[in-house]
């Protein structure tokens, strides 16, 4: 099997990637929102200037596919008349902060002053993040994060470090300034190397946070991932293999300002209900337990196509099953074990049976016109 590249950073709207299908221009809504009008501009920049394609990422970004590096600087200037584009590359990369799509005033204060106090902070590895998840609720937990602001049982905040159970407690004042205190202390305590490195990996070699920011304190329980359908703040709405088109994204933001969530969901802030749009899927659909990535062509290192096997087999997926399938070994769609993965190689599929797309399989080479799910227990 050819071994999946690691590029170690991530696309921005700055600095896009190259992809199998042009230019992944990435999008973080500042303070995790797009105003209706915002919804609408990015809407039409991806049928202008890409193919007209959006996905959601597990970081709850929106990225444009298919642009053209002849098309990006008027793709930039779009986005940045809309208010989506940061000064610089820099600025873009300092702000990584994902806020709960849950988010109440207070905690959207919060972030704003976090986003201001990062600003002046140094580079970073270029997938170390921030969360702000000190909403009515805790749910970022499963989420993808380096330093986390929660809330701990009694409703005080706390600020933890990826990796440890326990988090410092901070004040709405205070919490900006030592997320950027615990930022530094990570660097100078060598969790950085080559500009790669994670809160985590530091933690498991040992290293425990500064006398000042020492942990007390425990989160308070964490919510599951929540279900499609209303919630108190609007309505979640669910994106088969969390890509939309843009049509679609337009007609959402008719329905109210967006949250992304990095649920493969929109949330529509005041909406009672969306309508039946193209890219959207209903809770209780069987695609909402399957997990697959672009696949060929659109990423340059697929080894096989995936959505269309993806979206066949689903109406075959026994309850409850989780089905992924992945383009290569490197699983982005999906970085946690499923009951079933299958694996793209150059001669087919390889099946990985509770397991991650790049762990040991108990069948090779499956050709995927023959692939039929019946039961996740039973040989294929
Ligand atoms: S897992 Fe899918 S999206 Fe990720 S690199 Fe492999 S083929 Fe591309």
């Amino acid at each position: 099997m050819t071994a999946p590249v690691i590029r170690g950073w991530c696309p921005g709207a700055l600095r896009p990637m190259e992809s199998g299908d042009g230019l992944v221009v990435r999008v973080r809504p500042p303070g995790g929102r797009l105003s209706p009008a915002q919804g609408r501009a990015l809407a039409a920049a991806a049928r202008i200037h890409g193919n007209g394609l959006i996905d959601l990422t597990a970081r709850a970004s929106l990225q444009l596919r298919g642009a053209s590096a002849a098309g990006h600087a008027a793709l930039i200037a779009d986005l940045r008349a809309a208010g989506l584009v940061d000064e610089g590359p820099a600025a873009e990369a300092r702000r990584n902060i994902i806020i709960t799509p849950f988010a109440d005033a207070p905690t959207d204060a919060l972030a704003a002053r976090l986003a201001g106090a990062l600003a002046q902070g140094p580079l970073l590895p270029a997938k170390f993040g921030f969360a702000v998840d000190c909403g009515p609720v805790r749910v970022l937990a499963q989420t993808s994060a380096d330093i986390r602001l929660e809330r701990a049982a009694d409703g005080g905040l706390i600020l933890r470090a990826d990796g440890c159970a326990l988090g410092a407690r901070v004040t709405p004042d205070t919490a900006p300034a030592a997320a950027a205190a615990l930022a530094q202390w990570f660097l100078e305590a060598g969790g950085a190397s080559g500009g790669r490195g994670r809160m985590a990996a530091l933690m498991a070699r040992g290293a425990r946070p500064p006398a000042a920011l020492a942990p007390t304190d425990a989160p308070a329980a964490a919510l599951p991932e929540p279900q499609p359908g209303p919630v108190p703040q609007g309505v979640l709405a669910a994106i088969a293999f969390g890509q939309l088109p843009a049509e679609t994204l337009a007609a959402l933001a008719a329905l109210g300002p967006l949250r992304p969530t990095p649920w493969r969901m929109l949330l529509v802030e005041g909406a009672a209900a969306v309508p039946d749009l193209p890219g959207l899927v209903r809770a209780g659909d069987p695609l909402r337990r399957v997990h697959a990535c672009t696949g060929a062509p659109g990423c340059g290192q697929a080894l096989q196509p995936t959505r269309p096997l993806a979206r066949r087999l689903a109406a075959g997926l026994p309850a409850g099953a989780v089905l992924h399938v992945s383009g290569c070994a490197k699983g982005c769609a999906h970085p946690a074990p499923a009951d079933l993965t299958l694996t793209a190689t150059a001669c087919g599929f390889d099946l990985i049976r509770r397991g991650k797309a790049g762990d040991a399989p108990i069948r090779r080479g499956l050709d995927p016109a023959m692939l039929f799910l019946e039961d996740p227990d039973a040989p294929l």
